[in-house]
């Protein structure tokens, strides 16, 4: 359940129940999926406070994502990133997940919009759920191809693919999709970048087919402070079968370690990989600890 009659959001300024908000039916976002969003997690610190996990680079995200959609976009990053604490605050989270949406007003035309909606809406989620690794299986959809979408954007018609990759792989038994670009390199999950880890490197895909993830972006950042050497290079599932180890990461997903790849079991206990480092090291991120630290820890 992601809300009920008390929850309360943010929308277009306001502070109101989300059951008494209204989404015009001849939005153009929701006939041609042409919105954007984010999606964001809060966590519960040692000291007991609440606080927005990198709140600065997802409302920057959203603001280019508008933009390279052409949708107006009107909101300061720390107007918005206020009234998500105050989202917070008034629904009691701590541990949540934050989604922000910004949507067309009615336009049944493909003309530009003379102005946007947003609704900031939050609810609550456990840190660090999917401790168990995935059984992940490589889609017969590919990612879009970026000629035909900008991709870099989080726009929601991009998830019609998502949608399709994730529900074929579920309905196979698998537990996530992996999903090839156009030239069959390597991509992206549904909602999460990859990366692989062989002889003691990590491998990521490099922008240009993929949502360049933050979470993506803090594990470049863990990397560097635990020397652990890491590449973007494109590379094919042959390639990816032969690694020591695979996950996926994300916001939602956070980093997540997979059994399998079709048949291919990897072969590397997770609890012996660097990638279960870099796990370790981002959950100590999440709830404002330093990298650092679990790198002296774990000497
Ligand atoms: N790729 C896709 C397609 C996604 O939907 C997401 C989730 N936003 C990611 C990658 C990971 O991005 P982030 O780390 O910013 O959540």
């Amino acid at each position: 359940m992601y809300y009920n009659d008390q929850t309360i959001i943010f929308w277009n300024g306001k502070f109101v129940r989300a059951a008494e908000a209204r989404i015009d039916l001849y939005s153009q976002t929701l006939h041609y999926g042409l919105g954007v969003f984010e999606g964001i997690r809060s966590y519960r610190h040692a000291d007991g406070q609440t606080r927005i996990f990198k709140a600065v680079e997802h409302f920057e995200r959203l603001r280019f994502s508008a933009e390279s959609m052409n949708l107006p976009y009107a909101w300061t990053t720390a107007e918005l990133a206020a009234a998500t604490y105050e989202v917070l605050e008034q629904n009691n989270l701590q541990d949540a997940y934050i989604r922000p949406l910004v949507y067309a007003p009615a336009n049944m035309k493909f003309d530009l919009n003379t102005e946007s909606n947003i609704v900031i809406e939050a609810w609550p989620m456990q840190p660090f759920l999917g401790e168990k690794l995935l059984r992940v299986m490589t889609s017969s959809f590919q990612r879009p191809n970026p000629k035909g979408f900008k991709i870099a954007a989080k726009a929601t018609g991009h998830y019609v693919n998502s949608i399709l990759a994730s529900q074929e792989a579920k309905a196979r038994g698998f537990d996530e999709a992996l999903l090839l670009d156009i030239n069959d390199h390597v991509a992206e999950g549904p909602g999460a970048n990859l990366f692989y880890e062989k002889d003691g490197k990590l491998f990521t895909p490099p922008p240009g087919n993929i949502l360049p993830g933050i979470t993506r972006n803090t594990v470049f950042e863990i990397c560097d402070e635990l020397e652990i050497l890491l590449e973007e290079k494109l590379f094919t599932i042959d390639e990816l079968k032969q690694a020591d180890a695979v996950f996926f990461c994300g916001t939602a997903a956070e980093v997540i370690g997979w059994t399998s790849l079709d048949d291919t079991v990897f072969p590397m206990p997770w609890e012996k990989t660097l990638s279960k480092q870099v796990q370790d090291a981002y959950k100590r991120c999440t709830v404002g600890l330093q990298v650092k630290e679990y790198a002296e820890e774990a000497d």
